[in-house]
């Protein structure tokens, strides 16, 4: 009999209950029993849907309060040392220090879990961690199932995985100089998992998706050899792509199982059977972890037949990858129509596709024929439907050649054309876009969507924001302004409710981190604008001043990066549709006298394949995208583009070739370390490294800034050089914005007039 499973469940409930509890505990309004209290709810609550819906095991252990690495720390006994808790005594307040920081101490540094929009908190290695033990929170929750007579299997990250992700702090030449102290820790908890009667313990080892090295490669064999003496069966698990290379290693490995994600890794599954153990578990993860799909159950019984006939009991099935990164449950949405639902599936539901698949496995598939039909019909409702496919927008995307991509002069003739027309200044400055959502933006948004005001009446409001925007602009005497993007509540959600193909659920949360939480809308079909989407506010900004208005789109790229993308084609054709979209869009703006236009993209580098042996294609197509979006303006226009997020050294080559006139990126947090590799790369175009940290409340000084453009100077030609801040200002207030970029002005200043004295010395 095959058996289902789930990697992980979404912590933070289908009402984010946990999130709530958690920012009531963190303000003091509530206290430590009753937050307890939701954190137990909400597992009672996940075991009981993983065992009703039919999982053979419930799973224990990912469950935290803000993070399942976090946790992992605090279980071994390895929150960084500078804190100075004792593990064994660890609060719900100190861990919600080390995760939020404290007056005494700044907090983990957060970071990407893999390609996944969820943060983990980074370990810090340093020699002095003992790994001797810490919180028995984990045993608790066993104990908990166990009482509610759960079947438990309990999910730990892998100590390879966990080295790797952590970052040494001080005095350490490797990380895995380490591994023998973590071993000892893992061998100690493994003990106790035993003796607390557990039969599976799942161990993540995500990092076997990436290219490893040799080192890390080579420690697998000897760190399992130590671990699997003293564990309960253990099922090493891999996802988020596929492990092929590996299949050697693994099949060496002295475990009980092995899982594969056949969503992210197809083609890896003839890697692994050829001589895999007679005894060994393999899990297969069919159904698709990181996305919102109802599954094809009929495709997936075609791979999982022969594979059942073959091994049995020891088949596993499972969802690729944990389900933390969905949402928890479809039963909640009430906005989407009920065809739109019925081609859907979140947590909730996929544990439902899992025991499907079981049933039909062991013997049940006549019992089941409703069901699989349902799902049949729908998949076929969504294949045929009209919603879906566009004729227009196909055939556009048909005819898109190369020409439709490029300019039509290189950028030396370009920006003569841009100067001649705009003469601005030597070392011009600008902002990245938004100016301070401040509460009465966000009241009159909501006054708006709860119906209190009309359209023209909230159309007021947004522009009586617009030109207080213009007019600080202009006292402030920056050159290139903004509108201030006051109409927007989000970058993608804005642009999304005006394109066909995008819908929006209205409680479809993913933790992202700790009790943050982002509603991802999904696109489900050939994208497709209907009418212009920004042309009147740029329109009606430019009009309230004679300096040059930038008109402020966000890129292709970025709206399918940070959305739920349809499966049915792939993303390139979803990236190109949406590109089509904006195209039109920065026609019309142009067509409407506007002769700057950015065009962000944030999230550029996020889409990187985590193979770098992959990054060229995903990278060929991102940037095709980026300039089919943009090529289509005459000379004289002139095309910005902003990113965040840095670390651009590795992939400097696609940056230029999306060939912007104007690139203004974040680099004043890395001390502008991140331009020297513009510099030495000769990065081709203009070019405006941020000179101040937009995220932090402290006002940038004169010298600070002028320091930092000296140095920006020294490897960027003056002629090049922008003045801009890091990124948007949404976040913070109109005191520090207003001062911060009257010093930012005044260095501009201070700096043209350093460099008409450097030419009268040379
Ligand atoms: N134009 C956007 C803003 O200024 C860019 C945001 C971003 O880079 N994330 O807010
Ligand atoms: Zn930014």
């Amino acid at each position: 009999m095959a058996r289902a499973h789930t990697l992980g469940f979404p912590r933070i409930g289908a009402h984010r209950e946990l999130k709530f509890a958690l920012e009531s505990f963190w303000s003091g309004a509530t206290d430590e029993a009753t937050l307890q209290e939701t954190g137990r709810a909400l597992r009672t609550r996940h075991w009981a849907l993983q065992a009703q819906a039919g999982m053979d095991y419930v799973t224990v252990g990912d469950f935290a309060w803000y993070d399942q690495v976090l946790n992992t720390l605090a279980l071994l006994g390895a929150t960084p040392t500078r804190f100075r808790f004792d593990c064994k005594q660890l609060s719900l307040a100190d861990y919600s220090a080390l995760a939020r920081g404290s007056n005494a101490h700044f907090a983990m540094e957060m970071t990407k879990w893999f390609d996944t929009n969820y943060h983990y908190l980074v370990p810090e290695w340093t020699p002095d961690l003992a790994f001797d033990g810490g919180i028995d929170w984990l045993f608790d929750e066993i104990v908990e199932a166990q009482a509610q007579t759960h079947r438990v299997k309990v999910v730990l990250l892998g100590p390879l995985s966990l080295l790797y992700l952590g970052k040494i702090k001080s005095g350490l030449a490797h990380k895995l100089d380490l591994l023998p102290r973590v071993l000892a820790g893992y061998q100690r908890v493994l003990k106790r998992l035993q003796a607390a009667g557990v039969e599976w313990v799942q161990i993540d080892e995500p990092i076997l998706a990436l290219e490893l090295d040799e080192a890390w490669r080579d420690a697998f064999a000897p760190t399992y050899a130590e671990l699997a003496p003293v564990a309960p069966s253990l099922l090493l698990t891999t996802y988020f792509d596929e492990v092929s290379t590996h299949a050697a290693l693994l099949r060496d490995l002295p475990v009980a199982g092995v899982h594969l994600d056949l969503v992210r890794g197809a083609g890896q599954l003839d890697a692994f059977l050829a001589d895999w153990p007679q005894d060994r578990v393999l899990s297969i993860g069919v159904i698709d972890g990181r996305n919102i799909w109802r599954a094809n159950l009929d495709a997936a019984l075609e791979t999982l037949a022969p594979l059942h006939a073959r091994f049995g009991d020891l088949l596993w099935i499972g969802p690729s990858c944990s389900l933390l990164h969905v949402p928890v449950d479809l039963a909640h949405e009430t906005k989407l129509d009920d065809e739109l639902k019925s081609w859907l599936s979140f947590a909730t539901q996929k544990l439902d596709e899992l025991a499907l698949l079981k049933r039909a496995l062991n013997g049940e598939i006549d019992a089941i024929q409703p069901q699989l039909a349902a799902a049949r019909a729908a998949l076929e409702t969504r294949r045929n439907s009209p919603r879906i496919h566009n004729g227009f927008v196909q055939k556009r995307l048909a005819e898109v050649t190369d020409a439709h991509t490029r300019r039509a002069a290189s950028f030396d003739t370009r920006i003569g054309r841009q100067q001649a027309k705009w003469k601005l200044p030597a070392f011009p400055t600008t902002t990245i876009g938004s100016f301070p959502q401040t509460a009465e933006i966000r009241r009159a948004r909501a006054a708006y969507k709860r119906g209190e005001i009309g359209h023209l009446d909230y159309l007021e409001r947004m522009r009586t924001e617009v030109r207080l925007v213009v007019q600080q602009q202009e006292a402030l005497g920056l050159d290139v302004l903004v509108h201030g993007e006051p109409e927007r509540n989000d970058m993608v959600e804005y642009f999304g409710e005006q394109l066909w193909g995008y819908a929006f659920t209205a409680n479809g949360w993913v933790q992202s981190y700790g009790s943050r939480c982002v509603k991802p809308p999904f696109i489900y079909g050939d994208v497709y604008r209907p009418e212009a989407m920004t042309v009147g506010w740029s329109q009606y900004a430019q009009s309230l001043t004679e300096k040059p208005m930038k008109g402020m789109l966000t890129g292709p790229v970025t709206m399918l990066q940070w959305s739920f993308v349809r499966d049915d084609q792939p993303r390139a054709t979803t990236a190109l549709q949406i590109a089509l979209a904006l195209r039109d869009e920065v026609m019309d703006l142009e067509k409407a006298g506007i002769g700057m236009i950015q065009i962000d993209e944030p999230a550029f580098r996020e889409g990187l394949p985590l193979k770098p042996r992959d990054w060229p294609q995903y990278l060929d197509w991102a940037v095709r995208a980026f300039k089919l979006s943009a090529a289509g303006v005459a000379d004289e226009t002139q095309i910005h583009t902003h990113m965040c997020y840095s670390e651009f050294n590795d992939i400097l080559p696609w940056i230029a070739a999306m060939d912007a006139d104007v690139i203004t990126i974040e680099t004043s947090r890395s001390d502008m370390e991140l331009l020297d590799a513009f510099g030495r790369f000769a990065y081709p175009n203009d070019i405006g490294p941020g000179v101040y940290d937009i995220h932090s409340p402290r006002v940038p000084q004169v010298a600070d800034m002028m320091r930092l453009l000296t140095k920006a100077r020294g490897v960027i030609p003056d002629a090049r050089l922008w003045v801009n801040p890091d990124c948007g200002l949404k976040t913070r207030n109109w005191a520090e914005t207003r001062e911060a970029l009257a010093n930012m002005v005044l260095a501009a200043h201070l700096l043209r007039q350093q460099a008409v004295l450097d030419q009268q010395v040379a």
